[in-house]
């Protein structure tokens, strides 16, 4: 884990955070339910990720719109790919997608 994301992963406002939003999604993964399979969520990934510049944001770091509980598979496929998908969010907490997506599958 990067040094700066640690103190933030550590602190009790990401802890009771996260375990209140995977409560809210019922502890499943949130991927695998849209393809309509039941398994256990195991992370709360962020969709914006975590850099040192928001880190100290909690419109970012604690939003549940910025949110997604997600099985250890799920995941991996999250942050796979040919580099990271880059984000944006507006002044409405809207995230935007910038540059092309990932295909998918093969
Ligand atoms: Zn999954
Ligand atoms: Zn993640």
């Amino acid at each position: 884990m990067r040094e700066f994301a640690r103190s933030f992963y550590n602190s009790p406002a990401w802890k009771s955070c996260r375990m209140a939003y995977a409560k809210s999604r019922r502890g499943l993964c949130e991927r695998c339910l849209e393809r309509g399979i039941v398994r256990p969520g195991v992370i709360v990934h962020h969709l914006v990720h975590v850099t040192p510049e928001n880190v100290g944001d909690p419109d970012v770091v604690l939003n549940w719109g910025n949110l997604q509980l997600v099985c250890r598979d799920c995941h991996a496929e999250l942050h796979s790919g040919r580099g990271d998908r880059r984000y944006t969010i507006d002044e409405f907490g809207r995230v935007d997608v910038i540059g092309p997506p990932i295909a998918k599958g093969s």
